[in-house]
């Protein structure tokens, strides 16, 4: 039950990014009061981060059910995805026709979707927001968690959720284990214009230094996601514009035509990190707080709106019947609903990297069983399909 002192069902949730933000506006919506704390501001737009995001209609469903979709101006659907081995040339493609139920995914700018998102959170009345704010403690006791913010605030609520990404303080002050491992690799991400018409296709190229990905935007511009070693990387991000396009072109070649940079070159290093639990005492983790992994499948942000989808249902059931947001068997839900899709996206995404990442002929011998295995096995596809959809 709700403790005397806190008669409204209420939580406290630390990162206003993508997941925190979405979080608090699903969770507003069910009538649960929300304080938002972010070390960032809420007024001015976020920066640019180059990152063209890839939605799953699962992500869709969320930002609709907010009221974010229908403020987002510029959405690109995908229509056909392109995979290919660089090393041998074989491919196979998936198709909006191979399910038949609307496109696979859709391309949105992660600048727009922060700034839209932001507005969204000014108009929840049960969502308080604390903006340039620093946590200097949480006491998280059997009642209660009470996080006292630099500004002197001191936030009380039966629950406290950390949103607060890859590197979250909240989950290290918890004394969470963590199984962490990197790929010496480092992602550089920018969008290019190109002088062909994508037609909604995105491409995943398998190449052995990393993999290089497209996915389509407005126009004759698509963003472009390429993984490499970091030495690699480094070297490349050097480059003019146009050298690094023409080292763009002769690993993508000619499918999009004449290419441009069309903006500038953001790096990423890349590792995994996997909390043992993300759940403790009046804890949640959730986004890439709870699950970090490598972005070859474009799936990290889709992972951390189905975390959110699922603790908003569990706290709006529990708000509406007045039970404690913070009871342990609540938050064992939580946990227990979420762990097939991260560890199967955590270690399916580590599993791409590292077939697709070796010259060996036997692995060369694997990826053309598995290539042949799904395409001769259209139920495979398509369930392959429904869990990138996220509708599994
Ligand atoms: C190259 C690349 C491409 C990607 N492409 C895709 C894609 O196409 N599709 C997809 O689904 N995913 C993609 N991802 C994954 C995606 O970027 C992340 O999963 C997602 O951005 C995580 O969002 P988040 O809100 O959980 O965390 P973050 O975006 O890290 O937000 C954390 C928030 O917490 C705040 N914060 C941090 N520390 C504190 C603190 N101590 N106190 C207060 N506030 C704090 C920060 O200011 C920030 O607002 C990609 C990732 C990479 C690296």
């Amino acid at each position: 039950m709700t403790s005397p002192d806190s008669p409204h069902p209420h939580c406290i949730i630390i990162g206003a990014g993508i997941t925190g933000g979405a979080l608090a506006c699903a969770g507003a919506q069910r009538g649960v009061q929300v304080d938002l704390v972010d070390k960032g501001n809420f007024e001015t737009p976020p920066p640019e981060d180059g990152k063209s995001f890839a939605l799953s209609p699962s992500s869709k469903k969320l930002f609709e059910e907010i009221g974010l979709w229908e403020t987002l101006t510029e959405i690109t659907s995908i229509t056909t995805i392109h995979t290919s081995d660089g090393m041998s040339n074989l491919g196979l493609d998936y198709e909006e026709a191979d399910l038949d139920q609307g496109p696979l995914g859709y391309v949105v700018d992660s600048a727009l979707l922060k700034t839209k998102l932001m507005e969204r959170l000014h108009a929840y009345p049960n969502i308080r927001l604390h903006g340039n704010t620093a946590i200097t403690s949480i006491e998280r006791n059997e009642h209660r968690v009470s996080v006292q913010t630099e500004q002197g605030d001191t936030l009380e609520a039966p629950l406290c959720i950390a949103s607060d990404g890859r590197f979250s303080q909240t989950r290290a002050r918890a004394n969470i284990p963590l199984r962490e491992w990197n790929y010496n690799q480092t992602a550089i991400v920018c969008t290019l214009a190109h002088s062909l018409p994508h037609q909604n296709q995105a491409w995943e190229h398998f190449l052995p230094a990393g993999p290089l990905a497209f996915v389509p935007r407005e126009g004759n511009v698509s963003g472009l996601v390429w993984s490499l070693e970091t030495p690699k990387a480094a070297h490349l991000l050097k480059l003019s514009p146009e050298e690094f396009v023409e080292d763009v072109r002769r690993a993508f070649g000619p499918a999009l035509g004449d290419l441009t940079l069309a903006s500038e070159r953001w790096s990423y290093p890349l590792g995994v990190c996997l909390p043992k639990r993300v759940i403790d005492r009046r804890l949640v983790l959730v986004g890439d707080a709870a699950h970090t992994f490598h972005p070859v499948a474009g799936q990290g942000l889709n992972v951390g709106l189905r975390d959110v989808a699922a603790l908003a249902q569990t706290l709006g059931e529990a708000a509406s019947l007045g039970l404690d947001l913070g009871a342990s068997y609540l938050l064992e839900k939580y946990q227990r609903q979420r762990q097939l899709d991260v560890l199967s996206m955590t270690y399916g995404t580590d599993g791409l990297v590292r077939v697709f990442s070796t010259q060996s002929p036997l692995m060369a011998r694997v990826r053309s069983f598995g290539f042949g295995l799904v395409r001769n096995i259209p139920p495979l596809k398509r369930l392959m399909i429904r869990h990138a959809r996220g509708t599994v």
